[in-house]
């Protein structure tokens, strides 16, 4: 068969991109080598449906194993009773704890998309808000903080059946324990939503969700560093509070919900490349080394957002203590869309994202959101993040300037020209 030339250049001409190029987009990663190849494996080509040792389909003894080394390996990584490994994604991942512990209707309450929230978590456009009733809670005008009080406030008013922890855009750490008090006065389940910050909590620089949380999903392609996916955990497995009782008239575990809400409930066959690149990518996560990069990570965030913040940028909240961070552009005259299209000429690759209480659409916004994940992968430090500051800047101030903008595409380039993708 002749090789597609026309995919293969474009996949080269992407790989140039991500490497002259600064990738301050808070979700993206770049994975490592032997992820990459595990992703791109021969895995494919196989079909499992079910669970290791209890599949639909012959010959899966190797992919089985495959799994089962996912699993504890996560389990080992965030201390967790249970984990399901085979949500294609993040959304998936979501969708399957609704619809194990949700019937079409229910009231949820989520962080507020355009405080910082996810899509899934109840936004309208989104099956969450379409087939659920879902409420919200948001931050603080002033602080741009979340207030516990208020929440709790929505809660016992709103009497939701499902509360998410979680958020998209959000640079402050979130206190799980606090929510979980909130949930339990209203009887509510408890789920945390933590695809971004899921890397830092792995490594104990963040709240751990885990103890206090009903049930716990994540990406595992953003601080994690793995492939694209989601999986679900809990720290410890209960019987379901829904009355659903196996044949023999016993409650039925959330366990057994959950996986039967994966699959069969909302996904087919589970990706088993993509679970081995996750399995990879959970041995490597256990490491001393992705601690340090993890404690890099975070240490270039705060650097970067003191230095904004010296620049007049006005970071929502003042600052960070995770891997990103919102910069609300008003008082700097330009939308997050101009801003967003500026950066990427000057290479220097962001996402335009909704500020709190913003004035503009999704399609324009007053914002941008940052994040390090990736560049700290590709080996920058502090000093770096002070070089990346004052191009921002030079974009940001000359964000019309064309020929301005080329010449600091040529600096990105020059800075980015030896730092390969993956430093381990
Ligand atoms: N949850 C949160 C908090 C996210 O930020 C994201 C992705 O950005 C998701 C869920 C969805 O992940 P995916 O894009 O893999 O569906």
């Amino acid at each position: 068969m002749q090789r597609d030339e026309q995919i293969f250049e474009l996949i080269q001409a992407e790989k140039e991109r991500q490497l002259h190029g600064i990738e301050l987009i808070a979700s993206e990663n770049f994975v490592s080598d032997q992820v990459m190849e595990a992703a791109g494996s021969v895995l494919t080509n196989k079909y499992a449906e079910g669970y290791p040792g209890k599949r639909y389909y012959g010959g899966c003894e190797v992919v089985d194993e495959v799994e089962q080394i996912a699993i504890d390996r996560a389990k080992a990584l965030f201390g967790a009773a249970y984990v399901n490994v085979q949500p294609h994604s993040g959304s998936q991942a979501n969708t399957a704890v609704y619809h194990a512990c949700l019937k079409p209707g229910d009231k949820i309450l989520g962080f507020d998309l355009s405080h910082g929230g996810h899509l899934t978590h109840g936004s309208p456009v989104n099956f969450s808000g379409k087939l659920y009733n879902p409420v919200f809670y948001g931050v603080e005008q002033e602080t741009g903080l979340l207030n516990y009080d208020k929440i709790q406030e929505i809660a016992t008013e709103e009497q939701p059946k499902l509360i998410i922890a979680g958020a998209s855009a959000f640079s402050r750490d979130i206190d799980f324990k606090r929510f979980r008090v909130i949930a339990d006065s209203v009887g509510a389940i408890l789920m945390a939503d933590i695809s971004h910050p899921a890397g830092l909590i792995a490594k104990g620089i963040l709240n751990d969700p885990l103890p206090h949380c009903h049930i716990v999903t994540t990406t595992t392609h953003k601080t994690l560093r793995g492939p694209r996916g989601g999986i679900i955990m809990m720290g410890q497995d209960f019987d379901n509070p829904f009355g659903i009782t196996l044949k023999n008239g016993n409650l039925r575990k959330m366990s057994s919900l959950l996986d039967s809400a994966v699959f069969p409930g909302n996904q087919g066959g589970p990706l088993e490349h993509i679970i081995a690149a996750k399995a990879i990518a959970f041995g490597e996560a256990l490491t001393d080394d992705f601690l340090n990069y993890q404690l890099q990570v975070k240490q270039n965030a705060a650097v970067m957002a003191e230095a904004l913040v010296s620049k007049g940028y006005n970071i929502i909240s003042g600052g960070t203590d995770n891997h990103c961070m919102l910069i609300d552009l008003r008082n700097k005259n330009l939308s997050g869309k101009d801003a967003e299209n500026a950066l990427v000429k000057a290479d220097i690759t962001v996402n335009k994202n909704m500020v709190p209480f913003d004035d503009k659409s999704p399609f324009v916004t007053s914002g941008i959101r940052l994040g390090v994940s990736a560049v700290t992968t590709r080996g920058l430090k502090e000093d770096d993040m002070l070089a990346i500051v004052e191009l921002i800047d030079e974009v940001i101030v000359n964000y019309e300037d064309e020929s301005v903008l080329e010449a600091i595409k040529d600096k990105v380039n020059t800075m980015m020209k030896d730092n390969p993708l993956f430093v381990a």
